[in-house]
């Protein structure tokens, strides 16, 4: 995430990673670059507070070359006060010497310290034993194939808490609340028309106990657990302010998962209408991100309550899309009348086939196309078979993959 704000200037990552049979995300906290002079100030805080914040067991890695500095003491403190398993780790301890002269920063009162060298791999098995031993039973999940598993993400002030609110409001009976996969989160379920729903928590939604105003990053791990926890993800956009390029970052994570996908337009309340507004509204959303034409965009008001179900029955219906199979026979006239229509370019001479096809996988559905040249066959031909069996099958909030392979 690039932050409008002066200082920090990297992106934020998160990465999905294993070691010794435990898989669990890395979060690099990101680029604070103290400006100079400027050794400590606000937003050094803010980054390690959301660290903390949203982390089981947080490293703190220090300099053994610059040895202990005013920061670290800052981030020491802060995270002693967090109560996190706190490990720490001094890079750059590249030999034998660096790494006793790192027991300097047992001054910070943090326990053991970790020499370790980033860059050569010294020891980097042992910190990470030290890490994965600290995660006890964290996140054991079980699935209920019955259920519909959804949730909401977008910006911070889109309106997240206000839907889910308003969804758990009323009408509907709240089955259980049950532990999400993250502290501080409830997932909840609920009966809405004969079906089961589980609407998974982002950020503690529901409680909203914190708001890190702008340092509340969209694409935290939350965001990426939720997704990977749903069947549909609903992505909010705050209608007056628009589409912002991290709603396309997290449509782009949440298709290329395979998962359904709803766009929300809230607190369509304080937008004035005429009876084009709607239409030029979805066409420019469109426009701005042109794969979102396969997607439903329904507008709503969290706040009044306005359309608030048409969410919950399109998730239904994505859940109930995600799994459709589609019969061999029928596909194969599809492919039969798509080639027809369209031959892919032939390729030096050789005239490329397409013999037969197939739906191998459902949630998310993958089709498989067995033809003589797999490697020749041009992306924009791979996008016109797309919307051909688009407008053939629907499919329509689903993402759908169309492979090649050879016959
Ligand atoms: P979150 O950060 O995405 O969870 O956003 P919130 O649900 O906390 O909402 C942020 C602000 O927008 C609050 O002041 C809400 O009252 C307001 N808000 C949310 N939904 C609507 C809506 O549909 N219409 C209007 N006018 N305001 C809304």
């Amino acid at each position: 995430i690039v932050h409008e704000r002066e200082g920090i200037t990297r992106d934020r990552v998160v990465m999905e990673a294993e070691w010794a049979g435990n898989q669990f995300y890395l979060v690099d906290t990101g680029g604070y670059i103290p400006k100079g002079g400027d050794v400590i100030d606000k937003e050094v805080k803010k980054q390690a507070e959301l660290a903390l914040d949203e982390a089981d067991v947080v490293v703190l890695l220090v300099d053994s070359v610059v040895g202990i500095t005013a920061v670290d003491e800052t981030i020491a403190k802060l995270a002693k006060r967090s109560k996190k398993p706190l490990i720490l780790a001094a890079n750059k301890a590249d030999n034998d010497q660096l790494e006793r002269d790192s027991n300097i920063f047992l001054q910070l009162g943090v326990g053991k310290v970790y020499p370790i060298s980033a860059l050569n791999g010294r020891a980097v098995g042992d910190l990470l034993d030290a890490v994965v031993a600290e995660f006890g039973e964290i996140g054991v999940l079980e699935l209920d194939e019955n259920v519909i598993r959804f949730s909401i993400v977008g910006m911070p002030n889109a309106g997240k808490s206000s839907l889910t609110n308003a969804i758990l409001g009323r009408d509907q009976q709240i089955v259980t609340d049950i532990p999400g996969t993250t502290r501080d989160s409830i997932n909840s379920r609920f009966k809405y028309y004969g079906h089961e729903f589980e609407m998974i928590d982002t950020a503690g939604l529901r409680k909203k106990a914190r708001v890190h105003d702008s340092v509340e990053y969209y694409s935290t791990i939350r965001t990426q657990q939720a997704i990977r926890a749903s069947d549909v993800v609903v992505t909010i956009i705050d209608a007056e302010k628009g589409f912002a390029s991290q709603d396309a970052r997290v449509i782009d994570e949440i298709i290329s998962q395979g998962k359904g996908l709803i766009v929300a337009v809230n607190k369509w309340d304080l937008i004035e209408k005429d009876n084009k507004t709607l239409k030029n509204y979805a066409q420019n959303l469109v426009d701005e991100m042109f794969l979102l034409r396969h997607y439903p965009i329904v507008f709503i008001s969290a706040k009044e309550r306005q359309r608030i179900f048409r969410i919950v029955e399109k998730v239904q219906e994505i859940h109930s899309t995600r799994q459709q199979r589609i019969g061999t026979r029928q596909l194969n006239l599809f492919l039969e009348d798509a080639y027809s229509r369209r031959q892919p370019p032939a390729v030096k001479g050789n005239e490329i086939k397409l013999n037969f096809c197939s739906q191998v996988r459902t949630a998310p559905p993958l089709i498989i196309v067995f033809t003589n040249y797999p490697k020749l066959i041009p992306a924009s031909y791979k996008r016109f078979l797309e919307n051909r069996f688009r407008e053939t099958f629907g499919f329509q909030g689903v993402p759908i993959t169309i492979q090649f392979r050879h016959k």
